[in-house]
């Protein structure tokens, strides 16, 4: 994710990249998936936040979600 992104919002290029957080890291489920699966695995959900506007972009590793989908 080092690769120049600009903001969804505002098209500013100040845009870092971080994990989205409350007392862990937060994971992302599709409805259907199984539960006991995300919970040994998940999928971390990582952000972009743009410094112009504080605009926060949440984003997941597609293969990842890909790989543990097929393991459900
Ligand atoms: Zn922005």
């Amino acid at each position: 994710m080092n690769e120049e992104k600009n903001c969804l919002r505002c098209g500013g290029t100040n845009v870092k990249p971080g994990v989205l957080q409350s007392t862990g890291k937060i994971y992302a489920r599709p409805n259907n998936a199984n539960v006991e699966t995300f919970l040994k695995t998940g999928v971390l959900v990582n952000v972009n936040i743009c410094f112009d506007c504080g605009h926060v972009e949440m984003v997941v590793v597609p293969d990842k979600l890909k790989s543990i989908m097929k393991a459900c």
